[in-house]
């Protein structure tokens, strides 16, 4: 392709990406990324298209020190948008820091722009080391999006290499170049480093949108107040476990708190609230890992106890009401003398519907009550 035509088009691009991405930021002000981003976009255009008049008489101030600081922005706009995207928190120390050595930086370009070789020299450097550093933070943040992660530290990695590479054959060519040239073979670390901007710029609003995504499905699968699985996920969750494991013996329980409405009555719905977070913290750290829990009402709770035997189910059940009696006799200062009933039952989800199953742990939930409560009974699955 013919090479201005191809880096118009790139430039192009970026334009609509960077408008693009202006216009997230003003649908979402609080998410400063975005601003970030859309500066990037920008700068990387003014950037390319000022050092592209670098063969024409055009003032050096011009076509290096304002195009290579230009360029040097859109590389940090990317890590301060990153930056803001991961919530890394910096020190006032360590932000003081940054920006001085930023300052020196444009220091360094204003007193070499003369020098074209020199300017660019060190233009490449920096931009090699913010795009080693925006790989280095996308590895430390805690965003659990493995394939766009990965792909975007890839292109983080080779862009750092490729500004390196510039570098490297800036400083073999030297003083052999026409002040106005590229030295040999840059052009395809300029075109690499156009087409990894642009690439960039496409995959970091990707990156937002599936972070944004998550946290919306996890929020529509949570309980609010115990961060449990809801009802509707946890019979989702159930549903899924009787097809794909109908052959693993299986215990289904459902766990009720005891006298609630007094503790409530009592003590304040604070209390109540404190103490309907305490039992589900209990249930969670007694039952496995892979055991599915939920909160499936009010004060009730419900979990699938996965490739258990019978007798173990039976003996976890109650370890979980002598724990809840134990550990919540006091919630703060209040006596509140808390417990749960049980209704459970054992089954081969193969034998029985979870409709089923569920409603005969519910009958035995009942039971439970019936006979004073703070106890466990064993249904049975008919
Ligand atoms: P039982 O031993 O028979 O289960 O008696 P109980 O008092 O627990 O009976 P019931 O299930 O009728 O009462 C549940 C109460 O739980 C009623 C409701 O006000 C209260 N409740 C439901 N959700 C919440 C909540 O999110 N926070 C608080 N504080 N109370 C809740
Ligand atoms: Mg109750
Ligand atoms: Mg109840």
């Amino acid at each position: 392709m013919h090479l201005p035509t191809l880096v118009i088009l790139t430039l192009a691009i970026n334009v609509l990406i960077g408008f693009y991405l202006s216009i997230l930021y003003v649908r979402k002000p609080k998410d400063k990324c975005f601003k970030f981003w859309a500066c990037s976009c920008a700068s990387f255009v003014f950037g390319s298209g000022l050092a592209s008049l670098r063969p024409y008489n055009i003032s050096e101030f011009i076509s290096f020190f304002i195009a290579d600081s230009l360029l040097v922005l859109a590389a940090v706009f990317i890590l301060l948008g990153l930056i803001q995207f991961s919530h890394f928190r910096y020190t006032k120390h360590k932000q003081r820091q940054a920006f001085t050595a930023l300052v020196i930086v444009f220091m360094a370009i204003l007193a070499t722009y003369q020098h074209p070789e020199l300017v660019s020299l060190i233009a490449s450097v920096v931009i090699a080391i913010t795009f080693a550093l925006c790989a280095f933070l996308l590895h430390k943040s805690a965003i659990n999006e493995p394939i766009i992660t990965n792909t975007l530290k890839i292109i983080f990695i080779l862009h750092s290499v490729i500004m390196l590479a510039q570098a490297a054959l800036i400083l073999t060519e030297w003083g052999s170049t026409e002040p106005s040239d590229l030295p040999g073979g840059s052009i395809y670390t300029f075109l690499s480093h156009i087409v990894l901007t642009t690439l960039t710029a496409l995959l970091l609003p990707w990156l937002c949108f599936l972070k944004l995504e998550r946290k919306l499905t996890l929020k529509s699968q949570r309980d609010g107040l115990t961060k449990l699985a809801n009802r509707e996920y946890f019979f989702s969750q159930v549903k899924r476990y009787w097809k794909r494991h109908s052959r693993l013996p299986t215990g289904l329980m459902m766990i009720d708190i005891d006298l609630f409405k007094v503790v409530n009555d009592n003590f304040g719905h604070a209390v109540g609230d404190r103490a309907i977070q305490k039992v589900a913290s209990i249930i969670s750290r007694q039952l496995r890992s892979h055991d599915i829990i939920g909160r499936i009402g009010g004060e009730e709770y419900a979990a699938l106890l996965v490739d258990i035997e019978k007798e173990t189910a039976f003996k976890t059940a109650q370890r979980l009401c002598d724990q809840v009696a134990k550990e919540l006799y006091f919630i703060g200062k209040d006596k509140v003398a808390l417990t749960i009933s049980i209704g459970i039952v054992h089954l081969q989800p193969a034998e029985h519907d979870y409709a089923t199953a569920y409603k005969a742990a519910d009958d035995a939930l009942y039971v439970s009550k019936k006979s004073g409560r703070n106890t466990v009974t064993l249904g049975k699955v008919i």
